[in-house]
């Protein structure tokens, strides 16, 4: 673990702290036994004044976070749709791609690179993770065990030539090196070619508060005007933008080498930006304030609750939830157990805060009145799921966005 000195894009030293949400385990670190060992690193968020980037204070080793990875991206039902959805927008997009071939940063199953391959297109994925580079061959999408690099891009370039599609979804806030990452993806991308990036967007997380997506995993939370500070630095431009559903909001950026004309989609992004003042100080300070008093108020709802109702049960043993949990100092107090569908995560402890995980059977076959939705980005799945296969009646607290709340089933 490193502590930075500078910021991640422009290399100021005045960068700004603005939000401390104390000492955490990775958010992916779940326990086989309760006395299991733990490792605990620092989770703060500073601002720079110089080009406005949203980072975390300290590096874990990405070697210890990436090595043998847990996500699977197919295990999403949005992701698989969202999959199709990207492929055809690629499409309508690129010339000629039967001539070139598709290059994926980062791939991890192959979901996204699937659909070409279906359709006979050339691609190859490159992801990090052994375990997962497995599955994504097993599905016939060709992929090779490594991290994005300069040294990665030098070797795909001499091996297969430059590429005219290269697919970079989720991972720039994930690495460490950003400048080797991205000087990477010019040298690998072909002169008209096309580079695709999706990233959770700064704007979600300001408005609506998910402060739970700030986890040891995703050291740098992109506004258009910071990601563009790095792009340009390697003589990429953003051209157009569309949303993603991903992550509860995310955009994609579509990226050439030519400056070329912006869409009027990308200068409405840079006019909104401007007038949320989402890359001011002051801003992250205001959304920090919210962040404390959010926790207060969740803990509120969740004592009274147990006061009048007796022990609640959570759904969704997320990444995302290990930090809204070990910063408000939710434990098996609170919450006796987790109901999660991952049958890699039952028989297993929250990181940090040690609450047991067990299918969604086992934690229903309680009768809770409770159930406190800790994966809310999948609020109306959880839901239906409750009511259809485990007739619950109860309530149901859901912690963000915004405000916490405490929604009837029935209703
Ligand atoms: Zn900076």
């Amino acid at each position: 673990m490193e502590k930075i000195k500078t910021c991640r894009i422009c290399n100021n030293k005045n960068i700004v702290e603005f939000l401390d949400l104390g000492e955490q385990p990775p958010a992916n670190s779940l326990m086989k036994n309760i006395d299991d060992e733990e490792v605990f690193y620092p989770l703060s968020l500073s601002w720079c004044p110089e080009c406005n980037l949203v980072q975390l204070n300290h590096t874990v080793d990405p070697k210890e976070l990436f090595s043998n990875y847990v996500w699977v991206t197919s295990t999403s039902k949005t992701a698989r749709e969202h999959s199709e959805v990207f492929y055809n927008d690629i499409l309508s997009r690129t010339n000629n791609l039967e001539e070139g071939y598709v290059i994926e940063a980062a791939s991890n199953d192959g979901t996204f690179l699937l659909p070409f391959v279906k359709n006979n297109y050339k691609v190859l994925g490159v992801d990090p993770a052994q375990n997962i580079v497995n599955i994504a061959v097993s599905k016939g999408v060709p992929t090779i065990c490594r991290f994005f690099g300069t040294d990665t891009a030098e070797e795909l370039l001499q091996n297969h030539g430059p590429a005219q599609v290269i697919i970079v979804r989720n991972v720039l806030s994930h690495v460490a090196n950003l400048h080797d990452f991205v000087k990477g993806l010019n040298i690998c991308l072909k002169e008209d070619g096309l580079l695709a990036i999706e990233f959770h967007y700064a704007k979600e997380i300001f408005e609506e508060l998910h402060y739970d997506s700030i986890y040891h995993e995703h050291l740098c939370y992109f506004t258009l005007k910071s990601v563009e500070n790095l792009l340009n630095r390697y003589n990429l431009f953003v051209n157009d933008i569309k949303e993603s559903p991903i992550s509860g909001g995310s955009l994609i950026l579509y990226v050439k080498k030519e400056k070329g004309t912006v869409s009027p989609t990308v200068q409405r992004y840079r006019d909104i930006e401007k007038t949320i003042k989402i890359n001011e100080l002051r801003s992250w300070k205001d959304f920090a304030t919210k962040v404390y008093s959010h926790r207060d108020q969740l803990l509120e709802i969740l004592k009274d609750a147990i006061k009048t109702k007796g022990p609640i049960v959570g759904y969704g043993a997320s990444a995302r939830s290990s930090t809204l949990l070990n910063f408000c100092g939710i434990d098996s107090k609170y919450v006796t157990k987790i109901a999660d569908q991952n049958t890699l995560k039952h028989k297993h402890y929250t990181a940090g805060t040690h609450i047991p995980i067990e299918s969604p059977e086992d934690v229903m076959s309680e009768k809770p009145e409770y159930v406190f939705i800790l994966a809310w980005n999948f609020t109306d799945e959880i839901i239906n799921s409750l009511r259809e296969n485990f007739d619950f009646n109860g309530k149901c607290i859901l912690p963000l966005p915004n405000n916490p709340k405490i929604v009837n089933v029935r209703e």
